[in-house]
């Protein structure tokens, strides 16, 4: 039974669980492993926190936004109705009295009046119907004065409507500043123009009441009127006053679906990315924005992520350094352990080798004979022993010299280990000029053939021995073949029963073999 597994010898029982160097190699994976999963948790967690807080910034910004628009929004109603409202007033009394009856001193006294309660009013005028000016809240009337050139004045000249109206800003003429004028029309009793009663709102006061807000350097506060042109901006520039919105998102896109709203835009003044509250106000053609930057939303966040940034950075060092000595650890006990099961296993070669031939020794075959024997039982083969002996060697050795018959000695191991063919067959060096050779699952005939080839190899090194009475050396070999699986049999058995068919071949005159059925030259 050719390739028949051949059992090792039982050293050590502990080798029935993982060799220790596979356990570290699996510590290593584990080590490896157990690294990565706690850096990528790690990792998970804080992305996942990172794109909360993102996303908690940009929530709370919407919040602000919408409250600031909603702020903005009532103040800018708050300021134009208390003007709407006094003009209203004003209105009728002029009306009522005819503006051609009226009492200028006690008018520009009740204007004056007005004027200093309301600290958003820049002044109260009333114009005659070719646009000269007939009494004001100031002291002084500018030359020339007339107004007639005014939008509003056109506007009230040509439009029958009563309400007031809210004007682009414009410069006064009597103060300098800059104004948003607030006007309506006067009638005469029979219907037609009679002028118009003109109240003018300080676009400072807007810049002052948007400059007490706590928003970044680049927050925008906006008013505007409903067309899109700017009247007040936050950040005051006095260029950006008067221009149009109109190409502007929030103007184009959300303003036609819904008065109010949260909008990421970039804004066409500066061009700068912002979170945008919008509200259109509900009693006048106004609206407000009230935008906060993206820069200054994500800057407190990104100064978070740097700093947990660097603190994770620094605990996946420490976690990889960590790891690093502990792999450097376990690879050295790799190697520590390589190196000794590979001297281990060197020493135990060593050990049940013959140092001289090669082959094994009497304690490789010891070890190697009671398991083969078990085996054999169980299998229920048969095993087979030579065992041989050199003729005549004490001779050699005293012609030829100790050295001489180690070479010699050499020579017919190396005979010997060529003509056995079977991977399980085993020879050994017994001791001296002995040599046993064992051969699993081989029955007699096959034996006495091993016997006679290995004896015919011996022959064909024709080595010189002067003292033999053929001049070569030759060996004489005792063959037995056992059946342990019917019969009761033990490694000394098995060795005497060799012994003394060599016996028997001495006897017998040498340079032959001898087993219990033949015996040949
Ligand atoms: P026989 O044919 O009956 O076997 O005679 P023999 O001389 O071979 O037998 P004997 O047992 O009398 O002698 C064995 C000799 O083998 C003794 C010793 O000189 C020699 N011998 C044993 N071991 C070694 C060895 O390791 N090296 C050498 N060179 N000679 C050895
Ligand atoms: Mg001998
Ligand atoms: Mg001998």
């Amino acid at each position: 039974m050719l390739g028949r597994k051949r059992p090792e010898p039982m050293v050590d029982s502990s080798e029935a669980f993982p060799p220790p160097t596979a356990r570290a190699g699996a510590a290593l994976r584990l080590t490896v492993s157990f690294m990565l999963v706690v850096v990528m948790a790690f990792l998970a967690v804080e992305g996942w926190r990172t794109w909360r807080d993102y996303r908690a910034a940009f929530a709370s910004a919407r919040d602000s936004v919408t409250n600031l628009a909603r702020a903005t929004a009532q103040h800018a109603e708050d300021t134009i109705r208390q003007v709407d409202v006094v003009t209203a007033a004003l209105g009728e009394r002029v009306e009522g009295d005819g503006l051609q009856n009226m009492d200028i001193p006690r008018i520009h006294k009740l204007l004056v009046q007005q004027s200093a309660i309301m600290p958003q009013l820049h002044g109260l005028f009333i114009y005659g119907a070719n646009g000269q000016w007939l009494v004001t809240d100031k002291e002084t009337i500018p030359e020339p004065a007339n107004n007639a050139d005014r939008d509003y004045f056109q506007y009230h000249r040509t439009h029958e409507d009563r309400n007031v109206r809210i004007g682009t800003v414009i410069r006064s003429r009597s103060t300098n500043d800059l104004i948003i004028p607030i006007s309506r029309r006067l009638n005469n009793p029979d219907g037609s123009f009679a002028g118009v009663l003109l109240g003018t709102v300080k676009v400072s006061y807007f810049v002052d009441y948007y400059g007490d807000f706590k928003i970044d350097d680049k927050g925008a506060l906006v008013l505007a009127t409903r067309e899109g042109t700017i009247l007040v901006r936050r950040p005051f520039v006095e260029s950006v006053i008067g221009k149009s919105l109109v190409d502007s998102v929030i103007f184009r896109e959300y303003l036609p679906t819904s008065n109010q709203g949260v909008v990421e835009a970039k804004a066409v003044v500066d061009g700068t990315e912002r979170v945008y509250g919008y509200r259109a106000l509900t009693t006048y053609p106004l609206v407000v924005e009230a935008g906060l930057s993206r820069e200054s939303i994500i800057a407190p966040w990104r100064r978070d992520l740097l700093k947990t940034g660097v603190v994770l950075l620094f605990l996946i060092a420490i976690l990889v350094g960590f790891g690093l000595i502990v792999l450097s650890q376990l690879r050295y006990r790799m190697s520590m352990e390589k190196q000794i099961r590979s001297a281990h296993q060197t020493m135990k070669d060593m050990a049940l080798t013959d140092s001289l031939t090669g082959l094994g020794n009497r304690r490789r075959l010891d070890s190697t004979l009671a398991d083969e024997i078990r085996l054999a039982k169980r299998q229920g083969s048969s095993l087979a022993m030579i065992m041989l002996d050199v003729d005549y060697f004490k001779r050699f050795n005293d012609k030829y010299g100790h050295a001489a018959g180690d070479d010699c000695l050499r020579a017919i191991a190396g005979a010997i280990q060529k003509t056995i063919r079977r991977p399980g067959d085993l020879a050994v060096r017994y001791g001296g000029e002995e040599f046993t050779v064992l051969l699993p699952n081989t029955d007699a005939a096959g034996a006495s053939k091993v016997a006679q080839d290995i004896l015919e190899a011996i022959r064909a090194l024709r080595i010189e021995h002067g003292d033999h009475p053929l001049g070569i050396v030759t060996a004489s070999a005792g063959v037995t073949v056992s059946q342990p699986s019917t019969e009761d049999v033990t490694p000394a058995m098995l060795i005497k029963a060799a012994d003394a068919f060599l016996y028997l071949a001495k006897n017998t005159g040498r340079n032959r073999w001898c087993s219990a059925d033949a015996s040949q030259g």
